[in-house]
């Protein structure tokens, strides 16, 4: 979030004319003057308001988004399109439809409630690969949300140099802090049992002992697996949890069902030097901070190398 908040005093400098450290103290002097109660982001916003900088109809790039942020407009491209999904909520059923949108600063997931928009979906006259404009889009839980009062369209723009994966600052362990998007080398140094749970489809939140989700009410549950397990990097050692999606990269739902085959694999997978990137959430059972992933992958030496010699 650092880097984001860079990025809008940037923008916000770009578009005032006034130097940063300007427009750093304004912050700073709204932020005391509201006594602590907003976020420097959010302080941020007022002071674009307050120098009549709309970003309405600016287009920002992915990096630039913070949370608190509304009416986003931006170009990108479509790197990971996802089946349009079904829903039941309240006995009304509805559709959605979500893919990946990137541009050369960072990607983001995007959500499509609206018909008309899903429909393009539907025809294909959105697709994998193309680059769209939107319009009028809000953040919701690091998520661009798209309602009927947004705009999705087709881009002639081309946008060279996407970034395909979420960018992540390197750091030992020991240099964790809650809520940081991270990644580390370390070694898989304990791995616990699988645990198995059921879902929403569509909010894949857990669903109930009846089988029904809060939001979307009876729903078919999707069987999900978690995994917890130690990784260490030399400078401390920490409790990390991989789910379904990026679980099924390293190992399949047999060898995660069967015990015998979930031993073979635990045994390929300890003591292994990987590099796993995540988010660093406090559990709030516990009161300590645990590191979810979101990408794992084998140590490539070359690239290793490549990054030494920077
Ligand atoms: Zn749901």
């Amino acid at each position: 979030m650092e880097n984001n908040y860079q990025q809008l005093i940037q923008l916000i400098s770009d578009n005032s004319g006034l130097p940063l450290d300007e427009i750093e103290r304004k912050i700073q002097a709204k932020q005391a003057k509201l006594a602590g109660l907003i976020s420097k982001e959010g302080a941020a916003q007022v002071i674009a308001a307050e120098l009549n900088i709309n970003f309405d109809k600016q287009l920002v790039k992915i990096n630039q988004i913070v949370p608190g942020m509304r009416k986003i407009n931006l170009i990108g491209k479509i790197i990971n399109l996802a089946p349009i999904r079904e829903y039941n909520k309240n006995g009304r059923s509805g559709k959605i439809g979500s893919f990946t949108l990137a541009d050369e600063t960072s990607n983001i997931r995007v959500v499509l409630w609206d018909e008309n928009h899903i429909e393009l979906i539907a025809k294909k006259e959105i697709v994998e690969e193309g680059t769209i404009e939107v319009e009028n889009a809000t953040l919701r839980n690091n998520e661009l949300h798209l309602t009927s009062f947004s705009e999705i369209k087709n881009s002639d723009k081309k946008i060279e140099n996407i970034v395909l994966e979420k960018p992540t600052i390197k750091k030992t362990i020991d240099k964790f802090q809650t809520n940081d998007e991270v990644s580390a080398r370390a070694f898989i140094v304990q791995i616990f049992e699988p645990r198995f749970f059921e879902v929403c489809p569509e909010c894949r939140k857990k669903v109930s002992a009846t089988g029904e989700c809060q939001e979307h009410g009876k729903i078919i549950p999707e069987k999900r697996a978690l995994l917890n397990f130690v990784i260490d990097d030399g400078t401390e050692s920490m409790r990390t949890i991989i789910f379904s999606d990026q679980l099924e990269k390293i190992m399949t739902k047999q060898d995660l069902q069967t015990p015998e085959l979930f031993a073979i694999k635990k045994q390929d997978f300890l003591g292994k030097e990987m590099l796993i990137s995540g988010q660093v959430r406090k559990n709030q059972m516990f009161n300590n901070d645990e590191f979810i992933v979101n990408n794992l992958k084998d140590i490539n030496i070359d690239e290793l190398i490549k990054e030494l010699e920077k």
